[in-house]
């Protein structure tokens, strides 16, 4: 479990599954929690458990399993109440209240809703503008973004670019620890850039303590990334390499 603090924003991030991360977010001191992507109700149970107060909110980014599947049974512990893609229902097998883009209900966490369909047709990101995070799910990753399924490939480029158009100091919490696998397949593409160099070795001795390597800056993926283009073709190359790798 790590704690990461922005002004009165408290994200803790959490480990499930080989490689997901689950975040807890609390704006009040602990009192009362929102779940992002709570793919396993145990982890967000025990991690409740630790850290006292309430869950009362459940945002999911997208329909896939690995980032509802524990949203049904938090409901019925918590009677949270679940945000998320409209076509997330079928999954989460629970009512989702879809965010209007203004996310009045949210407001005191003043959350902006980002759409960044690509991965899934229907993927959202959620932005805390004011604390400069960012919380992506499958549409962004270190050194990569998230496989096309249900979505398009220009989606995809449009996704990719619209989330690296945010602030340069933005911290993005993406929901896997891919950092050290794309580097390798960045490395696959040619010699790493200086600034690639240095980025890894970061990442390197994270890993070698199994710290995460989550959040990352804007800044540092634009610096570093393959999938940071303005050109389509390019960017589908590096999508279509990356899925073979
Ligand atoms: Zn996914
Ligand atoms: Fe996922």
């Amino acid at each position: 479990m790590h704690s990461y603090v922005y002004g009165e924003l408290e994200v803790v991030q959490l480990l499930a599954f080989a490689d997901n991360y689950l975040y807890l977010i609390s704006s009040d001191s602990r009192q009362t929690w929102t779940a992002i992507d709570p793919g396993d109700a145990g982890v967000i149970e025990q991690a409740l458990e630790q850290l006292g107060g309430r869950l009362t909110r459940i945002l999911a980014t997208h329909h896939h399993v690995d980032h509802v599947g524990g949203i049904a049974k938090l409901k019925d512990l918590f009677g949270a109440k679940v945000y998320g893609p409209q076509n997330c229902k079928k999954d989460c097998r629970v009512g989702i209240s879809s965010l209007d883009k203004d996310s009045s209900e949210l407001e005191d966490h003043r959350i902006r809703l980002l759409e960044v369909p690509g991965h899934t047709a229907c993927h959202v990101a959620y932005y805390f503008a004011e604390h400069s995070c960012v919380f992506v799910g499958d549409a962004l990753f270190a050194m990569g973004c998230g496989r096309l399924f249900t979505g398009t490939m220009e989606n995809l480029h449009a996704s990719v670019q619209n989330l690296l158009s945010l602030p340069e100091k933005t911290q993005v919490f993406c929901a896997h620890e891919y950092t050290l696998r794309n580097f390798e397949f960045a490395e696959s593409l040619g010699r790493l850039s200086p600034e690639q160099k240095a980025r890894k070795n970061r990442v390197l001795t994270l890993r070698k303590d199994e710290l995460p390597t989550v959040p990352f800056l804007v800044a540092d993926e634009k610096a570093t990334s393959p999938f940071y283009t303005s050109s389509l073709a390019k960017f589908k190359e590096c999508r279509l390499l990356r899925d073979i790798f």
